[in-house]
């Protein structure tokens, strides 16, 4: 038995208050009576008391594209499969252009544009009213998978979508977890399902990167119980948690991934939240030594990267050229403080990158959203965050600057 589990085990510590309130007598003893109110987990929210520097970096080193926000995003969805061309739209381009300003960010990828009527509207509303402030990547039309001509049409709509001027295609991760052979019902789908074939080769074709995200973290895999180091956000959003039922696994979800990268290594892939396995840079770095044709983005995944920033540090040493400054930015996304779209969310970006303050907090949030630790800065030097922040994305994008 550990010192954790002694501790919940005789119902010390923070469990004391669920204790007491069940009708477990603390044990008696001359401190009973100079013992605070009991707490529960979620009411603490203690205040640190080291004394560490604070360093505000309220604009970027460099003009930033950031390539993962989400602006739009489908306006149905049943269980866990986008089904609508008609776009949510979360804030208009003159609510998001000053803050842009004010952080230095030249530029919003919108990458849940979607497609059809509804990513025709995006582009006209963003993309051609706004140049090269907003570029909107399209998503595959799962509700037309039962088509038999599937695999052409998918591939037909995305040339579609690259004439009307999406930028690339997002693959959420429906893809993997939640679309079925009936696309709501039945088995689920596999990422490396050959009727995706054409989709991949028709977005190498048109040099149109493809963003995607497969996976969840590792702790959304395993048992939401006290030993999870993500208890508070899996009770949360129980939802988000994919273990058992016929989920596959995390290993099998990123094989399957790996089998489409090596399947068309003329379509470029941004494996996004750091190649979605971020808690393990070291198999990060093996996938990007095997696939010449992956990059990842650091979306959403800070709290991962900045915890263990000795590692991170090198990895961004050593894959300087394949790093795309990301944070999953969702405009008025309250439920999850470490994507909403505020200044505060990227001044933790940049502090992490350039700076080399210690233990400060990942999102914008009383209690840690992801986890209840604190991260440390890995100050990268002035060609680094260059690429990091443009060059790199600029590159994926086909931009001429
Ligand atoms: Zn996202």
């Amino acid at each position: 038995m550990n010192r954790r589990q002694l501790l919940y085990g005789t119902g010390i510590g923070l469990v004391s208050g669920a204790a007491a309130r069940a009708g477990v007598k603390a044990p008696s003893g001359s401190d009973d009576q100079a013992r605070p109110a009991a707490l529960t987990l979620v009411g603490y929210q203690p205040t640190s008391m080291l004394h560490a520097r604070e360093t505000h970096v309220a604009r970027a080193r460099y003009p930033v594209i950031d390539i993962h926000t989400h602006i739009t995003e489908s306006s149905t969805s049943i269980n866990g499969v986008d089904l609508a061309s008609e776009r949510d739209f979360h804030a208009t381009p003159d609510e998001l252009i000053p803050v842009m300003d004010r952080k230095n960010i030249r530029t919003m990828v919108n990458l849940t544009g979607g497609f059809g009527a509804g990513l025709t509207e995006t582009l006209e509303k963003y993309d051609k009213s706004y140049r090269d402030r907003f570029y909107t990547f399209t998503e595959p039309c799962y509700s037309r998978f039962l088509e038999p001509d599937y695999p052409r049409i998918q591939a037909e709509t995305i040339q579609q979508a690259r004439r009307d001027g999406a930028r690339g295609l997002k693959i959420l991760k429906t893809l993997g977890l939640y679309l079925r052979e009936n696309i709501t019902t039945g088995k689920l789908v596999k990422i490396d399902d050959s009727r995706f074939d054409p989709m991949w080769d028709a977005c190498g074709q048109l040099s149109m990167p493809v963003a995607i995200h497969i996976s969840d973290p590792i702790a959304f895999f395993t048992l939401t119980d006290r030993f999870n180091e993500r208890y508070e956000e899996l009770n949360n959003h129980p939802d988000w948690s994919f273990y058992g039922r016929d989920f596959p696994s995390n290993a099998e979800l990123i094989e399957a991934r790996n089998r489409v990268m090596a399947r068309h290594p003329n379509t470029r892939f941004i494996v996004l939240h750091v190649g979605n396995f971020a808690e393990n840079l070291e198999n990060v770095s093996e996938n990007l030594d095997r696939f010449p044709n992956m990059t990842v983005d650091t979306a959403a995944r800070i709290g991962e990267l900045g915890r263990q920033p000795r590692a991170s540090r090198a990895f961004f040493e050593r894959y300087q050229d394949r790093i795309l400054f990301g944070t999953d930015a969702t405009p008025n996304a309250s439920n999850y403080p470490q994507q909403l779209f505020v200044d505060q969310l990227y001044d933790i970006y940049y502090r992490f990158l350039e700076t080399d303050d210690e233990y400060f907090d990942y999102a914008p949030a009383k209690v840690p959203p992801q986890g209840r630790w604190r991260i440390y800065g890995i100050n990268l030097p002035e060609s680094i965050l260059l690429k990091v922040y443009h060059g790199n994305a600029a590159r994926e994008l086909r931009l001429s600057t």
